[in-house]
């Protein structure tokens, strides 16, 4: 499992994860969008209360979580992004968990400093029409350099405004303290240093990811 403040590159370390170790990649943003397209029974209730402004139950995320990981590319075993993200969530997990003889084998915490998140997602800046994410300081440009868009000039998505990024923050820290204590309390979590450089953090997650998993293949 992967935890991270929005900003700390989880998507990013989950493709590698993938990639290196062989784990399905799930995140629970994928799950919804899949559901959603194909008008599944779960699909439709999740956007049932979704239309209503409401967060979705935890029991829909779960069933369709318990369905993903049943699918045969599953089976080696997965990556879990964006779900749990609550206390009741990661209790709901535990339950869904047991039933189905699986386990966690380890949390990953990617910890970067609020103010450099801040400062990451502040930069960020997305092609208006491609999509294409480019940073102030890290990668930039005032227009998208790809031919196809012919200098379409980029903008600041208002989610990545400082304002908005401190109270992303401020939800993320509530709500994501009491899962980090369960975890902790639980032995399986493992805190990675999120600043540095890219290639300092994947080795970093990519070093935890491989002892755990040798461990949770190993004599229980
Ligand atoms: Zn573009």
């Amino acid at each position: 499992m992967l935890l991270g403040a929005p900003g700390t590159g989880k998507g990013t370390q989950a493709e590698r994860l993938e990639q290196d170790l062989g784990l399905t990649h799930v995140a629970s943003g994928d799950l919804f969008r899949g559901h959603a397209q194909q008008r599944t029974p779960l699909g439709l209730q999740a956007a049932a209360y979704m239309r209503g402004g409401d967060l979705v139950p935890d029991e829909v995320t779960v069933a369709m979580l318990r369905e993903r990981l049943q699918q045969a590319d599953a089976r080696a075993g997965v990556v879990l992004d964006g779900f749990p993200r609550t206390l009741a969530q990661a209790e709901a997990l535990d339950m869904m968990m047991g039933a189905l003889a699986r386990r966690i084998a380890g949390v990953l915490y990617l910890d970067v400093p609020d103010e450099e998140l801040v400062t990451r997602l502040a930069g960020r800046l997305v092609c208006r029409e491609c999509q294409a994410p480019f940073h102030l300081q890290a990668n930039p440009f005032a227009t998208c350099p790809y031919q196809k868009c012919q200098g379409e000039h980029l903008y600041r998505r208002d989610d990545d405004n400082p304002a908005t990024v401190r109270a992303r923050l401020a939800t993320f820290h509530e709500r994501t303290e009491p899962l980090i204590r369960y975890y902790r309390d639980r032995s399986l979590l493992v805190t990675i240093r999120g600043s540095g450089t890219l290639a300092d953090v994947t080795a970093a997650t990519l070093g935890a990811a491989r002892s755990l998993a040798s461990a949770a293949l190993g004599p229980a």
